[in-house]
């Protein structure tokens, strides 16, 4: 069986220093946090189907030698990106040097975390960081949004981008490295809508709920044909903006709505279509 390491970034120290919480985004999301759930997500994804190590230190000495002495045959280091400028935003994935198996692996992943995530893709990079130069293992470090810009602040804090995110990388590791991982987010069939327990008299009729700003054009366009207020998944609760019948455009299955989605944003749009031409 394959060995991955898999470490979120940042995080509490074994060696007695400070708690690094990574990137801070402006509503205070911590990184370490983030990449240590998406870590847990993926850990619980493929640990049937490899033997797989989960740890998160802040010490980066330490992380290269608990991957080396436990001779990992894969090394993947979870990040979230930050940057001085707030527009910033976007997908990449690091690998040590061009040229080997880091680099294909880091494609393979890249590939699945554009294609799920559905956020700008800024390709596959060369990083001289320590967790990559200093592992044994082909490593990568995939830098899962920007926590310094507000709208993927926004997502990364939801559970379902890093369910997402978890499958992107579950998925781009088994089709290189040959886990046979079986997809579930698209596989998943989508539960019966679920009301909120207390529907106020207040509560709306319809209410347009979209998953990333990539649907949300798709999502405008639904709430015009529907005559419906409409909002960000992230910011919806059942509680706070209670409706009949929330509609969830993109992103996966949820709680409380009927998803309308397809595996891309086009596809999105499409089944939206074509829910309107039936409706
Ligand atoms: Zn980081």
């Amino acid at each position: 069986m394959a060995k991955i390491f898999i470490n979120p970034g940042h995080g509490p120290s074994s060696t007695g220093g400070a708690f690094d919480p990574g990137a801070v985004g402006p509503t205070g999301l911590r990184e370490a946090d983030v990449n240590l759930k998406i870590g847990q997500l993926l850990n619980s994804k493929i640990g049937s189907l490899c033997t797989t190590k989960l740890y998160q230190d802040a010490n980066l000495t330490m992380i290269c030698n608990e991957s080396n002495r436990w001779m990992a045959d894969w090394f993947v280091s979870i990040h979230g990106n930050a940057a001085a400028a707030s527009s910033a935003h976007g997908l990449e994935t690091f690998c040590y040097l061009f040229g080997g198996q880091g680099q294909r692996l880091a494609n393979s992943v890249q590939t699945q975390l554009v294609k799920l995530l559905g956020r700008a893709d800024r390709g596959v990079k060369e990083g001289n960081f320590q967790v990559l130069r200093n592992t044994n293992a082909p490593a990568i470090l995939p830098e899962i949004g920007f926590i310094s810009n507000p709208q993927e602040e926004a997502l990364m804090r939801g559970i379902e981008w890093q369910e997402t995110a978890a499958e992107a990388l579950a998925i781009g590791i088994s089709d290189y490295i040959g886990l046979g991982y079986k997809p579930s987010a698209t596989a998943v069939p989508e539960p019966p809508p679920v009301l909120p327990p207390d529907l106020g008299e207040g509560a709306m009729e319809n209410l347009v709920v979209w998953y990333g700003e990539a649907d949300a054009s798709t999502a405008r366009y639904l709430m015009t044909k529907l005559g419906c207020p409409g909002m960000p998944f992230s910011q919806w609760s059942a509680n706070t903006t209670p409706a009949k019948t929330v509609y969830k455009v993109g992103g996966a299955a949820a709680a409380g709505t009927v998803l309308l989605a397809g595996s891309t944003q086009y596809e999105t749009a499409r089944v939206v279509l074509d829910w309107i031409a039936k409706n």
